[in-house]
């Protein structure tokens, strides 16, 4: 008997249907996979790795978490990010960064939701990389705006030097913020930059 389970009913973060699991199978049967890493050009990133595309159920659980401020899925999301860094090598780095945002945004939000999904993760370190000033959301930015939304927009800690680091956000689309902080920290001397994400596309 789950005598828990009678006062606090859990129910689907996403369909609201009661049962026991933050995420029901329903909704679960419903989110794509991705099989493979997003192959990788030029650009500051060594690898890239994301759980699931970002359509359909797996957009929803994202905006939840950082739109609608519901947090009962995170622990679940984090798991499986990190079973993934773990299927994919990408568990054996220095560190573990999540991408920054600004206090002014943390205090509206309550949280940083890439912090709530580095939970189930060992080596966080979120004091290595820091964002400096709030930045507009890149969608609806041409690339030229995008860009300079972004520049200078994050600090890196000296401790970052020679350091594998991993980033690791909720969503990635145009990639541009996950960039920009690969960039900040590989000029202040990391070895190599690589991103994980929950979700990622267009
Ligand atoms: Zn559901």
């Amino acid at each position: 008997m789950d005598w828990l389970g009678i006062f606090y009913p859990t129910k689907c973060a996403l369909c609201a249907r009661s049962g026991d699991a933050a995420i029901c199978e329903r909704c679960a049967a419903e989110m794509e996979p991705l099989q493979h890493e997003s192959p990788l050009s030029e650009g500051p990133l060594t690898r890239r790795v994301a759980y699931l595309d970002y359509t359909g159920r797996a957009a929803q659980a994202v905006r939840r978490l950082k739109y609608d401020r519901v947090t009962s899925h995170a622990a679940l999301m984090s798991q499986q990010m990190a079973e993934l860094a773990d299927r994919t090598g990408l568990d054996q780095v220095d560190a573990v960064v999540p991408v920054p945002i600004h206090w002014t945004r943390r205090c509206l939000r309550g949280f940083n939701q890439a912090e709530l999904l580095a939970e189930a993760f060992t080596r966080v370190q979120p004091e290595l990389l820091r964002r400096t000033r709030p930045t507009r959301p890149q969608v609806g930015l041409s690339t030229d705006e995008r860009l300079n939304n972004l520049q200078g927009a994050f600090v890196a800690d000296d401790r970052v030097n020679r350091q594998s680091i991993l980033l690791l956000d909720d969503v990635t689309t145009s990639g541009g913020t996950a960039l920009e902080c690969a960039k900040t920290l590989l000029e202040r001397g990391a070895r190599e930059v690589s991103l994980i994400t929950y979700a990622a596309g267009g």
